[in-house]
């Protein structure tokens, strides 16, 4: 309890601080705290992270749960503000209370700083709030000098062991602090290149580091000093004092290095957060075959099993860990040659799990067989791991259900949904090509570059990927019979990626290294060329694509869910994964639907636990097979009698296509959206297409070239289309509302519930809808004569223009529902092409004008206030009406955060990402209610 107090008043005094410095500054901060200690007296703790940085609030937090952490302090954050907005000086306080927090670690380990009896060596570290690459590395060692080097090897009676330190100090100091790097004409690090001249002079051949004498030592720190002098212009320093401040300073100074903001841009860090600095006693793994530096996590981070996992290095420090100059054991191995040791490890293991509750990926040195504690935080891991991670530790009472929601990432579910490729096949491969990682999975294939041969190998039984500049509508029954699509343009919203989504297919996009001759039928890429029917793979977690077969699996979960198979049921993934989407129910407030156009992905939907659909697109069922042929017709007719005569050959083919959905939802709803693009993008556009049509139809080409230009127009986005054609033509809402009613008819007559909403798109004006809603209610009044039942039916509209937005009031008179469309709302609110964004949106997003592609997150801002305000409207005038979204973003987290904020009853999205959007709308919802 005392504890805990202690903690909660020094997070407010944290609070306090930074609330001073970011405000107007006095030049008096005298009384200001900057220094923070951790070892004996620990100032700090784990929540204190925007202060000290994560790896000073994590190792305070282990001095205070009795880890063994050697003593140090941290300066704060608010000393990296106060360096950038004083001109690169620090607060006058500082320096005083550097000197106590030295004075500090002197008393507890009995050493002295630049003593020449037992010196005190310091590590100096960086540390942001996030872990960040880009900053400055760290330096071990740092307080020996010529005199102090003796020192320590008297006092350890191991002067290799001195020297050793002595010279990766100095290549330590001189590269980082100094900058004595690698030229653009050099090939290798200066140091190093002096390091293997020493081995040639000396041995006439390679060595190993750890095989270097002292006397060897001693002319490599003379040669590396003679190295700074002549590229940094400067001596050494040999005080320790001025090596401390001079470390101090490289680590703020990196804050705004290239590396540093270049990564901060990348993934939105704001600059103000600054950076901490962590001076510490070191401790040493390189005294000899007893000690050791490693790391390691508490569970395997890949896979999530419970088990020791990580590696390690004797008679090392722990940049040899990481630098990879020598290939360090599993950290198992510790279990033979220091038993002792592995056995704290393991304490250590059980404490942090024990306290922080989650999977730590840990630093430790091994000082002549005493472990050391040197970093822990959070591990990063793959979705399997999560999975697995969470309900293990729910079962181990580590963490309630709740946070076993939390710590599942939504955005990388999918990942355990996706067909995977055999590991250690995929690792022989090697990459020929990277693009967007647009559908997650693993695809093999026999290469097809259009969508009619693609389909016709399929059919043979090949395994097919078919690969394209770019996909169209009309490609869509080759992607379909693929394993997986590849295209060398377009991006995340691009037709290709979004059917990849929809269909869960594998996909990667925008390849750009791939050139695609479609006449040659030739695929190159660096200048080897495939033929059609040659294998290739692609990894659309990853983006990458491979040449010939690597093998594949389909994911136990999707085996289990849409194809019933067993014994995927029984696998641990498979349950686990059951237990998460059950308890995501019981978290959720907003349900999940889907947008699906057939039975087939209804089902799969379904399965996946979505409850209803939010938007059947009924222009897709006009592209299948022959139907385009009617739908055509139906364009060119020239009279209300031959567009009837048209419509009436769709009329089957649409009812059918209802009912089959109806069967597969089993009574959930269905939003249909009447007919929306505009009509040109359904005409046959080349001479060929003309001349083929028009015999079919038995009319002179001329007409039909002669109607196709009369339909063309400039800005088809914003022409004649959405409740515009329904207008302009009310049979054709007619027919699409009696396709609609006689299949609900048909399949309540089997004893289904039908539940349908029909939708309206594109309106502004609430005339707009009413004049549909006549021809809807009419055809419903007469198929319910007809066929003597009762129809059970809502019409709605779709928010999709600012106009409908702002009049939502007015519309809401007469619509029953409402579904954002969000992707032409962003298209219509920004005045922004979607189509078109790939040629400005990436520097937009490089200067930073949007943080996020807006098509992909909702702009919540500005689009975002949209939607609030049509919801506001809305509810005012219908209270009882019912809001979903429908656009790309109802499967996107961070948009599924925005709209569980503003309190929409629903989110709609693909079916294969039905599962991400069940996670994220419970997540949302348990933080909107914890007030997050
Ligand atoms: P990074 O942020 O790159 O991980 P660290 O500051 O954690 O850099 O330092 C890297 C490694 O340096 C640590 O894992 C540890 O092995 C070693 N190290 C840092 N401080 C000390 C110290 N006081 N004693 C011994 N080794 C240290
Ligand atoms: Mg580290
Ligand atoms: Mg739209």
């Amino acid at each position: 309890m005392a504890k805990k107090l202690a903690r909660k008043a020094s997070k407010s005094n944290a609070r306090r601080a930074s609330s001073k410095t970011s405000g107007s500054r006095s030049p008096k901060s005298g009384s200001q705290k900057y220094v923070y200690l951790f070892g004996r007296k620990t100032d700090g703790n784990g929540s204190m992270k925007p202060l000290l940085g994560g790896k000073g609030a994590n190792l305070a937090e282990m001095c205070r749960i009795g880890l063994p952490v050697p003593p140090g302090f941290t300066i704060s954050t608010d000393v990296c503000t106060f360096y950038y907005a004083n001109k690169r000086s620090y607060p006058p306080a500082l320096r005083a209370q550097m000197e106590a927090g030295v004075a500090s670690i002197e008393q507890q380990t009995g050493k002295k700083f630049g003593d020449l009896k037992n010196p005190l060596l310091v590590s100096v570290r960086s540390g942001a709030r996030d872990s960040m690459p880009g900053m400055m590395d760290t330096i071990l060692n740092l307080g020996l000098n010529n005199q102090t080097v003796e020192a320590l090897a008297t006092k350890t009676n191991n002067p290799r062991f001195a020297w050793d330190c002595y010279r990766r100090f100095v290549q330590m100091y001189g590269d980082v602090v100094l900058g004595v790097q690698k030229r653009p004409d050099e090939d290798h690090e200066p140091f190093e290149t002096v390091i293997e001249r020493l081995k040639h002079d000396r041995y006439h051949h390679d060595v190993e580091d750890t095989k270097l004498t002292v006397d060897d030592l001693k002319e490599l720190v003379k040669r590396f000093k003679a190295l700074v002098k002549e590229r940094a212009g400067k001596q050494f320093p040999d005080s320790p004092w001025d090596q401390l401040m001079g470390a101090v300073g490289a680590v703020f100074g990196s804050w705004m290095n290239d590396r540093a903001i270049v990564y901060r841009r990348k993934y939105n860090i704001p600059t103000e957060w600054g950076t901490a600095v962590n001076v510490q006693a070191m401790v040493y793994g390189n005294t000899g075959d007893q000690s050791g530096s490693g790391v390691a996590f508490t569970r395997n981070p890949a896979n999530g099993v419970k088990e020791f996992y990580g590696e390690f290095l004797i008679n090392a420090q722990g940049e040899d860990v990481v630098a990879g100059v020598r290939t360090p054991e599993p950290v198992a191995e510790l279990k033979k040659e220091m038993p002792k040791a592995y056995a704290e490890l393991e304490r250590i293991r059980q404490t942090l799990e024990k306290h922080f509750k989650d999977v730590q990926d840990f630093e430790f040195t091994i000082e002549d067989g005493v472990v050391y504690m040197l970093q822990t935080r959070n591990g990063k891991r793959t979705a399997m791991a999560a999975l697995k991670f969470s309900m293990d530790m729910y079962k181990e009472k580590l963490i309630d259900w709740k946070t076993a929601v939390m710590r599942n990432p939504a955005d990388q579910l999918d990942q355990l949904l996706a067909p995977v490729f055999d590991t250690a096949e995929v690792a022989k491969a090697k990459a020929i090509a990277t693009g967007l990682p647009a559908g997650p999975g693993a695809a093999s294939g026999q290469i097809y570059l259009n969508a009619d041969r693609a389909v016709v190998a399929a059919d043979r039984g090949e395994k097919v990927l078919l690969v394209r500049v770019e996909t169209s509508p009309e490609d869509l029954r080759g992607m379909i019979a693929a394993e997986g699509i590849l295209t060398a343009r377009g991006g995340v919203s691009s037709h290709a990626a979004l059917v990849a989504r929809q269909m869960g297919k594998v996909c990667v996009c925008g390849a750009a290294a791939v050139e695609v001759d479609y006449q040659a039928r030739t695929v190159t890429v660096d200048g080897k060329t495939y033929n059609e029917g040659d294998w290739m793979s692609i990894d659309g977690t990853a983006g990458k694509v491979f040449a010939g077969q690597v093998k594949t699996a389909p994911s136990e979960i999707v085996a289990g869910l849409i194809d019933g198979n067993e014994t995927a049921k029984k696998t641990e993934k498979f349950k686990h994964f059951q237990q998460l989407m059950k308890w995501c129910s019981d978290a959720s407030r907003m349900s999940v639907r889907t947008n699906a156009d057939t039975p087939e992905q209804t089902e799969n939907a379904v399965a996946f636990g979505a409850v209803g659909i939010g938007l059947t697109r009924t222009e897709h069922m006009f592209f299948e097979g022959d139907r385009i042929d009617a739908m055509r017709e139906m364009i060119l007719a020239e009279t209300v009698e031959a567009r009837k005569a048209a419509l009436a050959k769709l009329l089957p083919y649409q009812r059918e296509d209802f009912a089959g959905i109806f069967r597969a939802l089993k009574g959930y709803p269905a939003t249909i959206r009447f007919l929306d693009p505009p009509l040109h993008e359904f005409l046959p556009h080349t001479k060929e297409q003309q001349e083929e049509l028009a015999k079919k139809m038995g009319v002179p080409a001329a007409r039909i070239q002669q109607r196709v230009s009369q339909l063309h127009e400039f800005n088809p986005m914003l022409g004649f289309r959405g409740c515009r054609l329904g207008i302009g033509y009310p049979e054709i809402s007619a027919m699409q509302a009696r396709a609609v009613f006689e299949a609900a008819a048909e399949v309540q007559k089997e004893g289904i519930k039908v539940r349908p909403e029909i939708m309206i798109p594109l309106v502004g004006f609430k005339k707009e809808l009413d004049l549909q809603i006549d021809v809807v209610h009419q055809a419903a009044k007469e198929v319910e004569k007809e066929q003597r039942v009762k129809l059970n039916y809502m019409v709605g509209t779709m928010i999709e223009v600012p106009r409908g937005a702002l009049t939502a009031d007015e519309i809401a008179q007469s619509a029953e529902f409402f579904s954002f469309g969000t992707n032409d709302l962003t298209q219509t609110g920004l005045g922004m092409s979607r189509d078109d964004s790939g040629s400005f949106l990436p520097q937009y997003q490089e200067l930073e004008i949007v943080t996020k592609n807006p098509f992909a997150t909702i702009d919540s801002s500005g689009v975002g206030q949209l939607v609030a305000i049509a919801v506001e409207k809305g509810r005012a005038s219908r209270p009882n009406i019912k809001l979903g979204i429908c656009g790309e973003h109802g499967g996107d987290p961070a948009s599924i955060r925005f709209f569980e904020k503003v309190g929409l009853d629903y989110v709609s999205c693909s079916p294969y990402r039905v599962p991400v959007a069940r996670l994220a709308a419970a997540q949302a919802a348990l933080q909107v209610k914890g007030g997050d």
